[in-house]
């Protein structure tokens, strides 16, 4: 991935200066964190199958190689080729030279994190390939010549009006804002895709080491169908994807649907190991399985390798004010969100520095994370290494040492308390300031600042016991 050519902040301005996109994306992520809420109180376990997930996870990477060679070796026994990709570059190369050797022309694809992050669509149309992206929000995304928004729900910052004026457009129908109309629309394109289709690539929800299988988890059957219809189907795995049984496969997916959008499954869970034998009327002939390291090794071991314990569900980013007010879009990631100001700036390296600071470190994503994520540490952890590398702005560095001063010094700290109180009783209105002076001002854009009690815990606590 390479940053876009606007800075941080200039995205996040543009974001807030739009309040469509706002009101769309604040609107979604928020009924899907209320749907969230509703299927865990009615999930009996919660808490002990949330243990075991983390627990689960935790076990799969500290013994990862161990299961990363079992998956393989699983694969190639039920007829599958793995092949293993240190980055994009060997990715898209191997996915390049078998659709070339097989006369690929036609790829249908399902929503995959993982590929956009190799930007593999952009590398096969470089080819002459024509790559279509079959889940109906990628599509929706490809056809605008977008990017998805939100790592389950890709248009997420579009109104359904915004919808339709793009198929009006693109696919030459009349508009229309009603879902039903346009899901018939996709459904009759999507059809001959699917029929026509040489090679279906796909993500892997999970792989299962014990036994070769993967796990593609969809909603609206595309997945199924690209994985079996196409003689060849490409199945691309973050290395770190990985459950070490069937059963463990059975405690993610109570909580992957859950977390995601509230449904107590997906609606399609598709269990596939190996290509079509010969006794079997589906499947591909050909079955690629590439595993992708592209950064994930280097994070392993660290005190920051807790973010790969994650299963994409996107409950974090639901739950994330922050994310509520600026959108994916914002973080200029394909990971957005608490998870991506974690996972960026790991596996992208610098230009995704400023990420980490997309917070207000209230807790909400690590309370809803299904394997418990420390998102809230990992986010405090990546800031202090930037701090440490001295490349804060002065302003904030030489605040941070007037703060550490003052708080260790009581004389001190009782006169900033008192000068605080004098402030707040002139300036703030009715207990906030609606405007804060110089760098700070940028608080008070988007909401108020809370003024200084004017008596502090212990002032209360002198005054009550001399009374
Ligand atoms: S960090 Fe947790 S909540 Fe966020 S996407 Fe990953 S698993 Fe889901």
């Amino acid at each position: 991935m390479t940053a876009t050519e606007l800075s941080f902040y200039d995205r996040i301005s543009d974001a807030l200066a739009n309040p469509e996109g706002q009101l769309a994306i604040a609107a979604g992520a928020r009924a899907k964190h209320m749907n969230r809420a509703s299927a865990m109180a009615e999930f009996p376990n919660m808490e002990i199958t949330r243990e075991r997930a983390r627990h689960i996870r935790a076990r799969t990477l500290s013994q990862l190689d161990y299961f990363l060679a079992q998956f393989a070796d699983n694969v190639e026994s039920l007829g599958g080729h793995v092949f293993w990709a240190k980055d994009a570059k060997e990715c898209n190369r191997y996915i390049n030279e078998i659709a070339r050797a097989q006369d690929v022309q036609l790829v249908a694809k399902a929503k995959s994190m993982l590929t956009e992050e190799i930007s593999l669509n952009e590398s096969l149309q470089a080819s002459g390939i024509n790559v279509v992206e079959t889940d109906l929000g990628e599509f929706i995304v490809q056809l605008s010549g977008d990017k998805p928004s939100h790592i389950i729900a890709p248009i997420l910052h579009m109104t359904r009006q915004q919808v339709g004026n793009v198929f009006k457009e693109k696919l030459n129908v009349p508009f229309s804002d009603d879902p039903a109309t346009l899901n018939a629309v996709v459904r009759a394109h999507m059809r001959e895709i699917f029929l026509k289709a040489d090679m279906g690539i796909s993500g892997v929800n999970f792989g299962v080491a014990e036994s070769g299988a993967l796990c593609l988890v969809t909603n609206e059957g595309n997945g199924r169908l690209i994985s079996t219809t196409p003689r060849i189907h490409v199945a691309v795995m973050g290395m770190e994807r990985l459950v070490p049984t069937l059963v463990d496969l059975s405690t993610m997916l109570q909580l992957l649907a859950r977390s995601a959008t509230g449904q107590k499954l997906s609606v399609y869970s598709n269990v596939l190991c190996g290509p079509r034998r010969e006794n079997e009327s589906d499947g591909p002939e050909e079955l690629h399985i590439v595993i992708l390291d592209n950064g994930r090794s280097q994070i392993l071991g660290t005190s920051l390798a807790e973010i790969l314990y994650c299963i994409r569900c996107g409950a974090c980013l639901n739950a994330c004010p922050v994310f509520h007010s600026i959108g994916g879009h914002a973080y200029g990631s394909v990971y957005s969100g608490p998870v991506g100001s974690v996972l960026s700036p790991l596996l992208f390296g610098d230009s995704w520095n400023l990420l980490p600071h997309a917070s207000t470190l209230c807790g909400a994503c690590k309370e809803v994370c299904p394997v418990d994520i420390d998102l809230p540490g990992l986010l405090l952890k990546l800031r202090a290494k930037e701090s440490e590398k001295g490349e804060s702005p002065l302003w904030m560095r030489l605040g941070q040492w007037i703060y550490a001063v003052t708080t260790c010094n009581p004389i001190l700290f009782g006169l900033a308390l008192r000068t605080g109180q004098l402030i707040s009783r002139i300036l703030a209105n009715e207990g906030w300031f609606t405007k804060l002076p110089g760098p700070l001002q940028g608080w008070s854009a988007q909401r108020d600042f809370p003024a200084l009690a004017q008596s502090s815990f212990r002032q209360m606590w002198d005054k009550s016991s001399k009374g």
